[in-house]
């Protein structure tokens, strides 16, 4: 019998990332699925405690296992500027290319580009908690480029690349990103708790 998973993501592109990423042997539901399409409050100010409030929210509301990611880019010119903050950089229900402008605007002019994706995993198991933590380091392009993805994928050079998160394809963003460590973690516990 596959191991059912609810993930506490109103984000259909995580979604699917999660979902390419697991292994066939885990049910990957989303809480659109079970009929839960509002917004869970974010108020903490660290990764972790924001997937654990989200993973907490959709276990306690559906008597469920569940699984949040709390993720977001880092910029070291920018004293770790978004952060979790990633989401609305460029105020509140800011588009993606709202944050990316704002982004490239603090920027301008800025030698240092070193940046790193952080992705925490939250998953709350018959009522545990745990979190598993990924990361992955690069620059800020000095130029948006690339279709695919979602986010900041267009301004964000992984290390030993070449190209953007955007330009390279999904599969190989899921071998190198922040959510990809993270998840490995997560299904090598699940594998050795099962
Ligand atoms: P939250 O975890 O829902 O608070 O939002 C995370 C935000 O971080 C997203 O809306 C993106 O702006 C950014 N982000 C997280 N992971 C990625 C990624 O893999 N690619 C691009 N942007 C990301």
């Amino acid at each position: 019998m596959n191991f059912k998973l609810v993930v506490a993501s109103g984000n259909s592109s995580k979604l699917t990332e999660i979902r390419q990423m697991m292994p066939q042997s885990f049910e990957i539901v989303s809480m659109k699925e079970l009929g839960f399409t509002g917004d869970i409050p974010e108020t903490a100010d660290t990764f972790a405690g924001n997937a654990l409030l989200k993973a907490r929210f959709i276990s306690n509301k559906f008597m469920v296992n569940s699984l949040a990611d709390d993720s977001g880019l880092e910029v070291e010119a920018l004293s770790g500027r978004p952060g979790v903050y990633s989401a609305r950089f460029a105020g509140p229900g800011s588009s993606a290319q709202q944050n990316i402008d704002r982004l490239m605007a603090e920027m301008e002019g800025v030698i240092n580009r070193k940046a790193r994706f952080v992705a925490v995993l939250a998953l709350v198991l018959e009522g545990q908690e745990f979190l598993f933590e990924g990361f992955v380091n690069g620059t800020i392009a000095q130029k948006q480029a690339g279709n695919s993805g979602f986010g900041y994928d267009p301004v964000f050079i992984p290390e030993s690349y070449s190209q953007t998160f955007a330009m390279l394809s999904p599969d190989l963003k899921n071998r190198l990103s922040h959510r990809r460590m993270a998840i490995d973690k997560l299904v090598a516990f699940l594998n050795q708790s099962f």
